[in-house]
């Protein structure tokens, strides 16, 4: 459109030019030839160049107007491109502007003779930034810190935001100079953590970051971007607080853990986990008082699998709920049946007690698999009470207004501290089995296990200790005054057929050896 008409306009306007000449000469050759007359010539002459220098200003005229339009047109297509291109809160590229940016990157780099390398950085839990002071401060976060990455980044990076709250910067790299990209993107990561004055509140923000390089001619941003993700993905599980470079393993890993979420799906709806039962006994007499249900996936293929293959990809993709579901439902209907009344213990994840249903949940499965309250204890961790302490503590007063009891799962690993055991009033305390492994090596072990006894002792709750492996074991626990004990001494994991037999024994029948087969798992 612009060129037809500038072709257009054009000629006509040198063609009209050329008249004028023309014109001119041959007026004033009339003008000459007709003297002082008037003659009719020279009033056809005068009247054309008359006409021919109106058609002149008025091609002029019409010239310069489509050349404005021209400009105007071009300008707001640029503005357009422009906005289409950048993240209107930061001013920053956003995705499409990055990868329109590869193009660039990619030359410059070939011809450097260097990698096109992209730096992902993700702040951590931004989104309780907006929660707890509100939007507008945090916009004003993420403007300040894209600020502070631009100006770090320096001039020849392309710095993006390609999520809320997260940051890409594009850049090229010595192939031998890892080093140098490392030290860039630890100085982003330092700008940003720093804490931010806002309105007299001092904000503090997390952060993880990750890094991939590629040679310029395998670029294609999408993919690099995709793997610097994946890298500080990594770095945020790990709460790695510096830069993680991307390889190849890492995606190998996603690939299989998208294998077991899919397993995981097919497994529920073929009822493939199953409730595994471990044995607990009154370390005194040697009783069996109840068991605790670990869950074991029945794989048609692979065997049985153990819990910590699965239970944190089910935890991750929301599957846990029904997984739980799935286990403790048929765990309590064969309990139900048993011969004699002993307890029955289950895990509860973290993520469930994030679910404010949790309790009407597991009063329910009780109503439908006709095991009384009374009789059930659910294993929670420190750890998980941290998360949402007020909902936690809602959920086990409610169980425990029904007649459950509570069981601090773990204790003396995570966070340990006086303050859970008066937070919520536990019916059990459970000492981790890393400390009973090292019972005999490790004076500290021991220390700590009698100090958890006499405190538990003074606040009136049982203590279960985990992993007794060894009759020495079990007699130094019993000197500690601990009452209640589990571990392979008295019995691995078993099935509920099996679990069934040995509650009507009462007591477990050979002490040296596990009376289950073992389960198939590198922990077991
Ligand atoms: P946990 O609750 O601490 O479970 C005890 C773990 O110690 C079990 O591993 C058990 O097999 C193992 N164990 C017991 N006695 C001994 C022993 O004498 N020596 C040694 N070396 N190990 C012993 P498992 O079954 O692999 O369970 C791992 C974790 O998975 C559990 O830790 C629990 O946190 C979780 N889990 C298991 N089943 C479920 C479930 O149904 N739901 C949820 N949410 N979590 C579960
Ligand atoms: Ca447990
Ligand atoms: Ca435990």
């Amino acid at each position: 459109m612009r060129h037809r008409r500038d072709l257009f306009v054009l000629p006509i306007l040198i063609g009209a030019v050329a008249l004028l000449i023309w014109n001119g000469t041959s007026f004033f050759e009339t003008m000459k030839a007709a003297g002082e007359e008037f003659t009719d010539d020279l009033k056809i002459a005068s009247t054309t160049l008359t006409l021919n220098v109106a058609l002149i200003l008025f091609g002029w005229r019409y010239y310069v107007d489509v050349q404005q339009e021209v400009q105007r047109r071009a300008e707001s297509e640029e503005r357009a491109a422009r906005i289409a291109s950048t993240d209107g809160m930061t001013g920053l590229l956003n995705r499409k502007g990055l990868s329109e940016a590869g193009e660039e990157v990619r030359e410059s780099a070939r011809a450097a003779g260097r990698h096109a390398t992209i730096i992902s950085l993700r702040l951590n839990r931004f989104k309780s930034i907006n929660d707890r002071h509100g939007y507008d401060v945090g916009d004003e976060v993420l403007r300040r810190i894209a600020n502070g990455i631009s100006e770090a980044a320096g001039e020849h990076a392309r710095v993006a935001r390609v999520a809320g709250d997260e940051f890409a910067i594009l850049t090229t790299m010595a192939p031998d100079r890892r080093e140098r990209i490392e030290t860039l993107a630890q100085a982003l990561l330092e700008i940003a953590i720093r804490p931010i004055l806002i309105d007299e509140k001092l904000i503090h923000v997390g952060a993880f970051a990750g890094i991939a390089a590629t040679p310029p001619e395998d670029l294609v941003i999408r993919d690099l971007l995709r793997r610097a993700d994946i890298a500080q993905a990594e770095g945020r599980a790990g709460r790695i607080a510096r830069p993680v470079w991307f390889d190849e393993r890492m995606e190998r890993e996603l690939v299989a853990h998208g294998e077991i979420e899919q397993g995981i799906r097919v497994g529920l709806e073929n009822e493939q986990f199953k409730p595994y039962f471990e044995p607990q006994v009154d370390l005194a007499t040697g009783e069996v008082i109840g068991f605790e249900v670990l869950a074991r996936w029945e794989h048609p293929l692979s065997g049985l699998i153990g819990p910590d293959r699965f239970i944190p990809v089910a935890e991750e993709n929301g599957l846990i709920d029904e997984l739980s579901d799935q286990v403790a439902r048929q765990a309590l209907a064969a309990a139900a049946e048993w011969e004699k009344p002993v307890d029955v213990s289950i895990n509860i994840s973290a993520t469930q007690l994030n679910d404010s249903w949790l309790a009407q949940k597991i009063v329910r499965l009780l109503a439908e698999t006709g095991f009384p309250a009374e009789r059930l204890i659910i294993e929670i961790t420190e750890s998980s009470l941290f998360a949402d302490p007020e909902l936690a503590r809602a959920i086990t007063t409610s169980l425990k207004n029904q007649g459950v009891r509570v069981a601090l799962d773990d204790f003396g690993t995570g966070y340990s501290s006086l303050a859970h055991l008066r937070a919520l009033p536990f019916d059990r305390i459970k000492i981790d089995r890393s400390f009973t492994a090292s019972l005999h090596r490790d004076r500290e072990s021991e220390a700590i296990i009698r100090a958890v006894t006499t405190l538990a002792a003074a606040i009136d709750v049982p203590v279960t200790v985990e992993g007794v492996e060894t009759a020495r074991a079990h007699s130094a626990l019993l000197q500690y005054g601990c009452q209640f004990g589990q571990g392979w001494f008295f019995g691995k994991p078993m099935s509920s057929d099996q679990a069934a037999q040995l509650v009507r024994k009462r007591e477990p029948e050979a002490r040296t050896e596990a009376p289950a087969k073992p389960a198939k798992r590198s922990r077991a």
